[in-house]
């Protein structure tokens, strides 16, 4: 596990982007560099409670959440955090999460 979630951010204006685009929208700049984005606040919570083709599945949690400069990512939630908390965000190999700040 690491702390933060990887970001783009266009390297002529800084405008930051998840997930990478394929331009810069503000710049048209082409050219991005990663980023980390440790916090954010949820949005909206929603829960997981099948998934097709996988027995033993516990339900999950994943939530949308906005960070302090206005991206959007989805993460899966480890805890019971809901809509108006600020999480910590992480990462675990490639997949995201977020749990309440400690
Ligand atoms: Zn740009």
């Amino acid at each position: 596990m690491s702390a933060g979630v990887t970001i783009w951010r266009c390297a002529s204006c800084r405008t930051g982007y998840f997930p990478e685009p394929l331009l810069c929208p503000k710049c048209h700049g082409g050219q991005f560099d990663t980023d980390r984005v440790t916090e954010a606040v949820i949005e909206e919570v929603s829960v997981i409670r099948h998934m097709i083709g996988q027995e033993n599945w516990q339900p999950r949690r994943i939530a949308n959440v906005r960070t302090p400069e206005g991206l959007y990512l989805t993460v899966g939630l480890r805890d019971q955090s809901g809509p108006g908390d600020v999480i910590e965000l992480s990462e675990d190999g490639t997949a995201p999460f977020g749990q309440a700040k400690s």
